[in-house]
């Protein structure tokens, strides 16, 4: 096993988020090896990835979002894959985080938390090769979406990933975030496409595909809910209320949730804030829906949902929701 998987691949240089403080890509890299880990199994499917296939299937995702007026190319990231102990995480800069990959724009680095990856594997009887390629897929949605940093009028500091912002105070540490919820539900919804599709012509070794649409299904069981299935869920739910809002196909919908994510759309703009609002048919819903985060804000979603009128199986997906709530809770308590 190779101690760092994708050695010397690109590092983005257009809009990459500027540092914190002196820190270097290099200098970064080199702090991460501390923390690397043998992992055979995610080693050896991260080292049969077709990465170019993904990065083929991703582009042509982005450009059948953009509007034929805007036509440009679109810069496909392809971010180091390191294999970490979960200290990494705290190392370079997400001390609270515990997830199982994390994309760490300011380094263009992916981190693959081994432990936390075989520990949740077990839990919902998942391959681990198939698990792996799920989460790099969505790792790389983040990377391939509009990063940028800014400063805002009031000289505020604006971190943004996809329609995500990190808003951070000239001095000191003091954060907030915005969009969370809305980003990584993009995110994973595309993210699980190019899955779909990337598994039709690259079969993975163990996980039988006989019937590939069912491998994305996997994760729209109420148990795997820590994957993004209440988070889906609303996605669905905001696609279909504004496709009869707005008599929109539901797909001409999502292809414009794309192009915002991957343009980096400024939600927090009154402009912009005031059309998703008028596309939901209700003020005050963008705003709502700022705040909301994918890891603890679920009972708050199912709360927004029902207030704005995104009742697309409102009540098969809160039983389902309770249900998943529930096995989590009973899982927690076995390990
Ligand atoms: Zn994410």
């Amino acid at each position: 096993m190779t101690e760092e998987i994708y050695r010397g691949a690109h590092v983005g240089d257009n809009g990459r988020v500027a540092e914190e403080t002196d820190k270097t890509h290099e200098s970064v890299r080199e702090e991460i090896k501390e923390f690397l880990i043998d992992d055979a199994e995610i080693g050896e499917t991260l080292d049969s990835i077709n990465f170019d296939e993904i990065q083929r299937i991703f582009s042509e995702k982005i450009q059948k979002s953009i509007p034929d007026s805007e036509a440009r190319a679109h810069t496909i990231s392809r971010p180091d894959v390191f294999l970490v102990t979960p200290e990494a995480f705290a190392k370079v800069g997400n001390p609270d985080a515990n997830p199982l990959m994390s994309y760490m724009p300011q380094y263009d680095v992916i981190l693959v938390n081994v432990l936390e990856m075989r520990r949740v594997a077990s839990m919902y009887n998942v391959p681990i090769p198939l698990l792996t390629v799920k989460l790099l897929m969505h790792e790389q949605a983040h990377a391939v979406s509009s990063h940028y940093d800014r400063q805002s009028r009031s000289g505020n500091r604006v971190v943004q990933i996809g329609v995500q912002q990190l808003h951070m105070q000239r001095e000191g540490s003091s954060q907030a975030i915005f969009f969370n919820l809305l980003n990584e539900a993009i995110n994973e919804k595309l993210a699980r496409m190019v899955l779909v599709e990337y598994l039709k012509s690259n079969p993975l070794s163990g996980v039988n595909h006989e019937d590939i649409d069912s491998i994305a299904d996997i994760y729209k069981k109420p148990e795997a809910a820590l994957l993004f299935f209440a988070a889906l869920h609303f996605l669905e739910a905001l696609i279909a209320k504004i496709s009869a809002k707005s008599h929109v196909e539901p797909d001409k919908v999502w292809q414009g949730l794309v192009h915002a994510e991957m343009m980096g759309l400024d939600l927090k703009n009154q402009k912009v804030r005031g059309m998703l609002d008028a596309a939901v048919g209700k003020q005050g819903f963008t705003d709502e829906l700022s705040r909301l985060n994918v890891i603890d804000d679920t009972e708050k979603m199912v709360q927004l949902m029902s207030k704005y009128g995104l009742i697309h199986n409102f009540d098969k997906f809160k039983n389902a929701f309770v249900r998943g709530v529930l096995i989590r809770r009973q899982k927690k308590e076995q390990v």
